[in-house]
């Protein structure tokens, strides 16, 4: 039985027979310690009584009487001195009386067939219509000594109720064996219908349809499956656009170079063209590099979930040696840099956070026109280390800032100055920033410079 489906029926079945037999057992073995010696006793003491009433009345008409006892449920034998047996009521199935039995009734003891019956497991003596299984007693009719061994007649004993009983019985077992086959595919269709959506989302179709209305634990399973479909399609666009856009930005390089050293053959070229297509194949092959040395970093930051290496490190330091790094930048374009650093330290990856300044300390120096001005701000609250940097370059529309920190995004604003990038810089910032639990936030308009606040919590 392989299917939920059917080990759920066979279990339930299994524990329906199981239950059942225990049951019997349970009854059986009762039945054989008391039920056995009180369903003697009783017996005993109807025979007795009817012994008596015999005994009593001289005049008894033996068969009439017998015989009214025996349509009221009891089957009658009879035995005389001379060792004449008589029947009364319905057959017995066996006939197993003993001649010790009937010799020691005619002399005057009572005889316990019932409670003396041979015990077996699984036929109940309660059933067993012997002779040998009743209870048996002496008595004088005109003068002569007799034995009366009687049993109640267990055909007779099934009335009506016991019918309506065990046909209620009967029912109630066929109704939960249906209910519960159709509960079973109840509960394994939804089951069923979430192995194809399984196989549907593995086959890269993530249109599933599966009922989230349930407010139960199939119910959750399914909101947590479409969640799950969800966020696989999203990381799915999310790779293929990746993939597409390194594509993209590892081609248009590559061409350029190809095609720039392809025009550097031409031994005609004067010497100043020369020189500006080595520059151009120079930048691209930066770009490149670049490019290669971010990707990394990128798949390095993918691989943590927190920071690896930890130490304590002079922010002021880091952020004055970057700002020390770009100055030839500064410098050339003729750009202001105010700042005012705190004495911060801080625990945490130096390496890392070293990328953090120089992406943005860089993209200020970008992204900011001739003769601009950059402001940096570093201190400390109670609860963390701020961080503040804004220029008041091209900025950034409204719009495009949610997509800022998306890997490869370019704002408009930069692509249309055409000022070279990757659009990789501000990912690893958010990367290394979120590694150590800390928020990095935007606020821009275009034309009016842009502000990034990096918070690390202490
Ligand atoms: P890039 O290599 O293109 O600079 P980044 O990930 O560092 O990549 O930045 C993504 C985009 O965000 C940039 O292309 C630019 O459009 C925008 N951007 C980043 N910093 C600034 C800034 N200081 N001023 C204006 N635009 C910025």
């Amino acid at each position: 039985m392989k299917s939920l489906y059917g080990k759920f029926i066979l279990f339930t079945i299994g524990i329906m027979l199981v239950s059942s037999l225990l049951a019997f057992l349970g009854v059986n073995t009762f039945y054989h310690q008391k039920l056995k010696v009180q369903t003697d006793e009783k017996n005993v003491e109807i025979a007795i009584g009817v012994a008596d009433t015999i005994n009593q009345t001289e005049n008894t008409e033996l068969d009439a009487l017998l015989s009214t006892i025996a349509t009221v449920g009891y089957k009658i034998i009879i035995v005389n001195n001379a060792e004449e047996v008589t029947f009364y009521g319905e057959d017995f199935r066996v006939n197993n009386l003993s001649e010790q039995a009937i010799q020691q009734v005619l002399q005057g003891d009572v005889y316990h067939g019932m409670r003396d019956f041979p015990r077996e497991t699984f036929v109940t003596g309660f059933f067993a219509d012997e002779t040998a299984n009743t209870a048996g007693v002496p008595f004088e009719h005109k003068g002569e000594t007799h034995a009366l061994f009687m049993r109640p007649n267990i055909k007779m004993l099934f009335t009506e109720v016991h019918l309506l009983l065990g046909g209620m019985f009967i029912g109630m077992a066929v109704i939960s064996i249906i209910g519960m086959i159709f509960l079973a595919r109840q509960l394994i269709k939804p089951i069923v219908k979430l192995t194809k959506a399984t196989k549907q989302v593995s086959n890269e179709n993530f249109s599933v349809n599966l009922p989230t209305g349930r407010t139960d634990e199939i119910g959750l399973l399914a909101k947590s499956f479409l969640a799950m479909a969800n966020e696989i399609e999203a990381a799915n666009q999310l790779r293929k656009q990746f993939i597409n856009d390194l594509t993209h930005d590892l081609q248009t390089p590559l061409q350029n170079i190809q095609g720039y050293a392809g025009l550097l053959q031409d031994s005609e070229l004067t010497v100043e063209t020369q020189l500006e297509y080595a520059e151009i194949i120079q930048t691209e092959t930066r770009r490149l590099s670049t490019l290669s040395k971010q990707l990394l970093l990128l798949t390095t930051l993918d691989s943590h979930t927190s920071i690896l290496f930890k130490k304590r490190i002079n922010l002021a330091e880091q952020i004055k040696l970057t700002m020390r790094k770009y100055h030839w930048m500064t410098d050339k374009r003729e750009i202001s840099v105010i700042s005012e650093i705190a004495d911060c330290t801080y625990d945490g990856d130096p390496d890392f956070l070293e990328k953090v300044w120089d992406n943005l300390f860089s993209n200020a120096c970008k992204y900011t026109q001739e003769c601009g001005l950059i402001e940096l701000h570093l201190f400390e609250t109670e609860q963390a280390i701020i961080f503040t940097i804004k220029d008041d370059g091209i900025g950034i529309d409204a719009n495009q800032l949610p997509h800022l920190f998306d890997r490869f995004y370019r704002a408009d604003s930069s692509r249309q100055t055409a000022i070279a990038g990757t659009g990789l810089g501000l990912s690893i910032v958010r990367e290394v920033v979120s590694l150590h639990d800390g928020k990095i936030d935007v606020e821009s308009a275009l034309g009016a410079g842009t502000l990034f606040t990096v918070t690390l919590p202490k």
